[in-house]
């Protein structure tokens, strides 16, 4: 039910995170703002397969 999946940098594209989520309760694509150290600010994440 739990899915690892990978959060990558929507502006340099840096693979800066790995989260697990439930399929059930979140079936949308992950967005989250985070910090992004080649970018030194936070930005955008968005789930990558
Ligand atoms: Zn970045």
């Amino acid at each position: 039910m739990r899915e690892k999946v990978i959060l990558v940098c929507t502006e340099c594209l840096s693979r800066n995170y790995s989260v697990y989520k439930n399929k059930r309760t979140n079936v949308e694509r992950l967005e989250l703002k985070k910090y992004c150290k080649r970018c030194g600010k936070h930005t955008l994440h968005r789930e990558s397969k």
